[in-house]
């Protein structure tokens, strides 16, 4: 990856910063990374961070927070959030337009299809009519025995 090619989004650099990216693309990261003005400087910050981070205490807090807000909202008394009602089933009555709809489509389908099936024949049948007139044998031939211009049906 080059300069010239699109930046990778931030959460892919902070991945990369976190060793969370599998080797083909964290390579192709590194890569585009090295040679990026923009992703660069992103990059060494993401790496500050890390590293000012980790050097924080852990905090222990003394207090349960998760009760003083349960002990809160108890207090408060929210209502409760309605329960969502449950997705609607469809009726017989509902689909029936779809069915007609589908079944009209399908006759349609049938019929036309039909009707084109029976203009082929006959086009076909009208067109080897025509190419009957064209045979192996030229108009005003000499036939070299009687039973092959016979065979023809002449
Ligand atoms: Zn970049």
């Amino acid at each position: 990856m080059s300069s010239a090619e699109k930046c990778p989004r931030t959460e892919a650099i902070s991945a990369l910063v976190d060793d969370e990216l599998a080797e083909p693309a964290r390579a192709a990261l590194d890569a585009h990374v090295a040679g990026c003005a923009i992703c660069a400087p992103v990059l060494a910050e993401f790496r500050q961070l890390r590293t000012t981070f980790a050097a924080l205490p852990d905090v222990t807090p003394n207090v349960d927070f998760a009760f003083l807000v349960d002990r809160r909202i108890a207090a408060a008394d929210v209502p409760k959030p309605k329960p969502k009602p449950r997705p609607q089933r469809w009726r017989w009555w509902q689909l029936a337009p779809a069915t007609l709809g589908g079944a009209l489509s399908l006759s349609l389908g049938v019929y036309l299809g039909g009707t084109l099936m029976l203009g082929s024949q006959a086009t076909a049948q009208h067109a080897a009519l025509q190419m009957a007139a064209f045979t192996a044998i030229p108009p005003g031939a000499l036939c070299p025995a009687l039973q092959a211009c016979n065979s023809m049906g002449r």
